[in-house]
């Protein structure tokens, strides 16, 4: 495919994508921007599932939060209009740990564990907090620095180990970052409002009801979902507009060859539809498909040589309950951090989006198993969903879906997080000018949405002017 116009590609249609193309094109009308994805549809982990009798299911839970930097906030929320989004009232999650749902904090509440052990473990959870040692080698290290040794091995680290399926000692810092494992409830409310007013305490202490906490600990970044459910429609309302600026989307697209040139992306070769071209005249490339994946198409000889261990696979499983959700009250998820449950998070739509067109109680499921998992995999959730109180039996179940996504989850393993990590050098040793990486894991510990776009914007605007 020739062309005189000169292109941007942006190769990767979640929001790291779908934020920088539309950036590129609304600062620069000038720029031919290619959106590309190698699936038939567009909105990475934002997409939605949709069904006949029981409508609209988003995978997994993923509500958009303020990042107090108007060049992202106006593009990301700016999607819809003001009175299109719910507001949500402060992220409010729970946790199902040792038989027990808490609906007070997403952190493990100690109070509910039984034993005479606890002032020791206590006294060194204090003391801990006064020495504060911040270097760490891997997770194991952090929990024992952070809540002291008991703590961290007896409460903690299986926790960890349970959900990862790796050992916490081979487990980088970054999973403590994505399970509410920071902190921990130790204290009641009453003592707690004392002890929050040393931040050292309040880094590692969380107070027993969130809906307590208050005003100047609370974050000022507000979070939003829109009021008509599904974050497809979101996704489908940005892309039209990026469409309307004169971008193009290319769905069921991969890059096969980048062709490079004195440090610079000259050509890229496409494969659309199973069919290959060229596609000269490439200004830039705008990599948010995952580093390994660039590292195959750059560099496969290197890639080869890297050692991963195998990630989780994901499922998520959309189910509609006759039996009422009240029980996890105003809870918009709850992570599950019992050993050998297979579900890891339940999302409680009507507690994200309470302007839902109809009254079903719809629950989505976000699962994390291993390939040997699989075989009674619909089973064992049923028999979970059950243990944890959201049905009392299969009767219950109006609608159940198991929906198995193809990209599983990085485990953030030791050996993963070094692999990136040289893949990260080997690609910015290349030196190639007008590539930029975004989106998860581009960078270290980038994971969490709202920092994707932060690391983004700051790469685009350099980028903006190749
Ligand atoms: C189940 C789950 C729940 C999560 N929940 C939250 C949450 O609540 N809050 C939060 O902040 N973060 C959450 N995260 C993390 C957050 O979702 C992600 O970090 C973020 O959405 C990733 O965006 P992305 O654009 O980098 O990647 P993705 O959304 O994964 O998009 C990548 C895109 O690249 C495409 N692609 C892949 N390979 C190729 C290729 N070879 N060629 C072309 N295209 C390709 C894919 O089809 C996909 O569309 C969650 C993650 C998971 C897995």
């Amino acid at each position: 495919m020739n062309s005189t116009t000169e292109k941007i590609f942006v190769c990767g249609a979640g929001i790291a994508g779908m934020f920088s193309a539309y950036y590129l094109k609304k600062s620069n009308p000038n720029l031919d921007i290619v959106l590309i994805d190698k699936s038939d549809s567009v909105g990475g982990l934002l997409k939605s599932f949709q069904y006949e009798n029981y409508g609209i299911f988003d995978v997994g839970i993923h509500t958009l939060y303020q990042t107090g930097i108007d060049q992202i906030d106006e593009v990301v929320l700016g999607v819809l209009e003001q009175e299109e989004w719910s507001e949500l009232p402060g992220d409010i999650g729970g946790t199902y740990v040792n038989g027990i749902l808490q609906t007070g904090s997403p952190y493990i509440d100690l109070r509910n564990i039984e034993t005479n052990e606890k002032p020791i473990w206590l006294g060194e959870l204090l003391e801990a907090a006064v020495v504060e040692n911040d270097e760490s080698d891997n997770a194991l290290e952090y929990l024992v620095n952070h809540f002291g040794n008991s703590l961290a091995t007896k409460v903690m680290a299986p926790i960890l180990e349970k959900v990862f399926k790796t050992k916490a000692s081979e487990l980088n810092t970054m999973a403590v970052k994505l399970l509410p494992m920071n902190r921990i409830v130790a204290f009641d409310d009453l003592p707690m409002q004392d002890l929050m007013l040393s931040s050292k305490i309040r880094s590692r202490v969380a107070i027993p009801n969130q809906r307590n906490l208050k005003e100047e600990y609370k974050s000022n970044k507000k979070g939003f979902y829109p009021k008509k459910l599904g974050l497809g429609f979101y996704v489908k309302a940005f892309m039209d507009d990026f469409l309307k600026m004169g971008g193009h989307i290319w769905t069921n697209s991969q890059i096969a060859k980048i062709n490079i040139s004195s440090n610079e992306i000259c050509s890229l070769n496409v494969i659309k539809n199973n069919e290959e071209f060229t596609v000269e005249n490439v200004k830039g490339l705008c990599w948010g498909a995952g580093l390994p994946v660039l590292s195959w198409v750059l560099d496969p000889g290197f890639t080869k040589e890297l050692n991963f261990d195998p990630p989780l696979k994901n499922a998520i499983v959309n189910v509609v309950t006759s039996k009422n959700v009240d029980r996890f009250k105003d809870l918009q998820y709850v992570y599950v951090l019992d050993g050998g449950y297979s579900i890891f998070r339940v999302a409680i739509y009507k507690n994200y989006c309470p302007n839902m067109d109809n009254e079903l109680n719809k629950i989505s499921l976000e699962i994390l198993y291993l390939k040997d998992e699989e075989e009674g995999l619909e089973d064992k959730i049923l028999q979970e969903m059950i243990n944890i109180g959201i049905v009392d039996c299969k009767n219950d179940l109006s609608f159940f879906q198991l929906e198995k996504l193809t990209a599983g989850v990085p485990r953030p393993t030791q050996k993963n997080i070094s692999s990136i990590r040289d893949i990260r050098n080997n690609i910015s040793a290349k030196k190639i000018n007008n590539l930029i990486c975004v989106g998860s894991l581009a960078e270290d510990n980038l994971y969490f949405q709202s920092d994707i776009l932060k690391d983004a914007l700051k790469k685009l605007k350099h980028f903006a002017n190749i």
